[in-house]
């Protein structure tokens, strides 16, 4: 892959007979860092979907550093776009197999991924460390520490392109400051997708793209989009509400 340049041009796609996506053109450069938003069902995770070839377009197209990801191999693909927290999955294997997946690598990096994950220490802590199983009649990740596991698998893939669906990221909030550190590392220096649920984790992306009901709706940075009082700024506001409401009812945020 020449370079890490996304980008999709018209981009029409249906599960069924009805389009979801529709006619989705947009930009992401190389290093950036950009998000999508959007309300619920408004084809978000969908976009990442194609952008890993679940689905293909039905029309329109989508390329990676200039070509056609229908052109590239399943495997460069693979080696060129990390995705993280869309359905993480923990195999019946060891810690160690969980975050290598079988590639071929040193035990030196699989630590260090782990410790850029924040997750060395509690897998240290774990009855038989690295070598614990999991999965299946093996010991049980809690919800953060399955996603500590997952941020250390793509360290360790680095791959260029990262695709970070927040669904998922902090629905617990236990050990949010660790999550949050290793997310930092796994994010520097690559080119970002980050499907965003909440509003406040991605105030600072380079650019913020805005899909409603499949369509386009509108793009800029948070301030700008903001200021065009549409309807990013009205999911601002209601998140906002939200929060404030919940803080009111007691929910609790120490
Ligand atoms: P978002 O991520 O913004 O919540 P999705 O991309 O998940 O939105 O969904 C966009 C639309 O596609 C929704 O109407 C949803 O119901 C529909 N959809 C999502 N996944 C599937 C699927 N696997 N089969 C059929 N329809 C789907």
């Amino acid at each position: 892959v020449p370079n890490c340049d996304i980008e999709l041009s018209h981009v029409t796609f249906a599960y069924n007979q009805e389009d979801v996506i529709k006619d989705v053109s947009c930009k992401i450069p190389q290093g950036s860092v950009t998000a999508l938003v959007g309300p619920s069902g408004s084809g978000k995770s969908t976009i990442s979907k194609l952008i890993a070839r679940f689905w293909d377009v039905e029309s329109g197209s989508i390329a990676i550093g200039g070509t056609d990801i229908r052109d590239y191999t399943a495997r460069t693909l693979m080696d060129t776009v990390a995705f993280v927290f869309q359905d993480t999955y923990i195999f019946a294997e060891s810690v160690y197999d969980n975050i290598a997946m079988h590639r071929d690598v040193s035990r030196e990096a699989v630590e260090q991924a782990a410790k850029a994950a924040r997750c060395h220490e509690f897998i240290l802590s774990l009855p038989d460390g690295y070598n614990t199983r999991l999965g299946d009649g093996g010991h049980k990740l809690s919800g953060g520490e399955t996603q500590r596991i997952a941020i250390a698998r793509a360290i360790l893939k680095d791959a260029p392109i990262v695709v970070l669906d927040e669904a998922m990221a902090f629905a617990d909030a236990e050990n949010e400051l660790a999550l949050r550190e290793g997310m930092a590392e796994l994010l520097q220096g690559k080119t970002v997708l980050m499907i965003a649920h909440r509003l406040y984790s991605i105030r600072d992306a380079d650019c913020i793209y805005v899909l409603d009901s499949g369509r386009l709706a509108e793009s800029g940075t948070h301030q700008e989009l903001l200021d065009k009082n549409g309807l990013y700024a009205h999911l601002w506001a209601i998140q906002n509400e939200t929060e404030v409401w919940q803080m009111k009812g007691g929910v609790s945020h120490a």
